[in-house]
């Protein structure tokens, strides 16, 4: 079975077609500036890598675009459309309708207008994405994975926030949890990969420009650091996560600013940016720290810190822990993060391997000592994957 999967953004079109006999990757690539000035596309198949220059004016003529590379004599991997069986779709909010991947149906696409309130930046380039795969593909499956399904296992009290109740039932105010289909994968591939291991307890550290933890508690998620939206949580690239909600009515006041000038504060101008002032990205503020850069520094003990504490909450949730995952980008390639945030958690029962951990990029590895009651392990996400054999599962119950 051959399956394409999307996830588009706002200008963005990422996209991986997969033979799931294996499985492999037969291309991938990204559909990039989408309705602005230089759009192009970048693709891979076969070994080979092409950047192609397009007027390319919204989501469906990138995805348009993009199957006709698919199918060009040049570039492509397949000789037909026919050949694709089924599109899987990354949508970012589920609200409280979605608890696992689902076929795209009419009514499933109103019920994800309805959603659009939760997720006003993310929803509707999900959507602009099935609406054109719809109408350029008429007859072939679609199915949806949501980044916050995964959560949805979570108990009320974890998930409920402290304010007057009657706004979750007006307004289904409460935390919904992201990266969902990342932290499902990591956690389901350290349960194979540890078997023979304690596993029930395990906390999926997802570090990239966003950042997440989730306590995984016999394969489902009870708690997560996202919230209502991606902001909550852990130090991130550009968001603040965790902060007093009373900062917010004070910086408004003080700063005269208004809505969106706060919440572009607290997306844009937060995080690991705002405190050090250097970048978002954690390889130039490594960089910047080693040359003495205190802000910089202060920038990645928040970082770090923030992920521990969360650890240790999450243990405390659990009543222990198994195992500690990494991945994402920052906790798949930078070995001093691993370092900086396992240290000091030996209370729990976590012995870290500093030789294990030096120099590991992007692979599987256990990076706690053998004995270790705690297995520290490294897991490169795949998201992708995962949308897609749900598609397949999805796609194959329906025949
Ligand atoms: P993601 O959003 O998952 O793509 O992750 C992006 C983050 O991963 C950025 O902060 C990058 O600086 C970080 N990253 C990628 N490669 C490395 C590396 N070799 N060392 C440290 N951080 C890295």
């Amino acid at each position: 079975m051959k399956i394409i999967v999307i996830n588009c953004g706002s200008s963005s079109i990422k996209y991986q077609l997969f033979d799931m006999t294996g499985p492999s990757i037969m291309a991938k690539g990204v559909v990039e500036k989408i309705g602005l000035n230089g759009s192009f596309i970048k693709h891979e198949s076969n070994g080979k890598k092409v950047t192609l220059e397009g007027e390319i004016i919204d989501h469906q003529s990138g995805i348009e675009y993009m199957l006709g590379i698919l199918i060009s004599r040049e570039h492509g991997c397949i000789e037909d459309f026919r050949e694709i069986d089924a599109v899987g779709h990354r949508v970012v909010h589920g609200g409280e309708k979605f608890k696992s991947s689902v076929l795209i149906t009419d009514e499933v696409i109103a019920m994800l207008e309805e959603s659009i309130r939760l997720a006003p930046l993310h929803n509707p380039p999900n959507l602009s994405g099935i609406y054109a795969m719809r109408s350029l593909l008429p007859d072939v499956p679609q199915a949806g994975t949501f980044d916050t399904a995964f959560h949805q296992s979570m108990p009320d009290y974890a998930y409920m926030y402290a304010i007057p109740y009657s706004l979750y039932t007006k307004y289904a105010i409460r935390r919904y949890g992201f990266h969902g289909t990342s932290h499902r994968y990591v956690s389901e591939r350290a349960r194979e990969i540890l078997q023979g291991k304690p596993v029930q307890k395990i906390i999926t550290c997802h570090l990239g420009n966003g950042a997440s933890v989730a306590a995984v508690l016999d394969g489902r998620s009870v708690d997560t650091s996202m919230g209502l939206t991606p902001v909550e949580g852990l130090v991130m690239g550009t968001r603040c996560g965790d902060l007093d909600p009373g900062i917010m009515t004070y910086v408004m006041e003080r700063e005269d600013i208004n809505r969106s000038g706060i919440n572009s504060l607290i997306n844009k101008h937060s995080g690991l940016l705002g405190i050090s002032g250097v970048s978002s990205d954690m390889r130039e503020l490594e960089t910047a720290a080693e040359q003495g850069n205190e802000r910089a520094r202060l920038a990645l003990e928040m970082f770090h810190y923030r992920v521990r504490k969360y650890i240790g909450a999450y243990a405390a949730a659990m009543g222990g822990v198994d195992a500690v995952v990494f991945t994402g980008g920052i906790g798949e390639n930078s070995d001093t993060s691993r370092y900086e945030i396992s240290k000091g958690l030996e209370f729990l029962g976590l012995e870290f391997d500093r030789e294990k951990n030096a120099g590991v990029r992007g692979q599987e590895k256990i990076i706690s000592r053998d004995g270790s009651r705690v297995t520290a392990i490294i897991i490169p996400t795949n998201e992708e994957l995962m949308i897609a054999r749900d598609t397949e599962q999805l796609t194959m119950n329906n025949k």
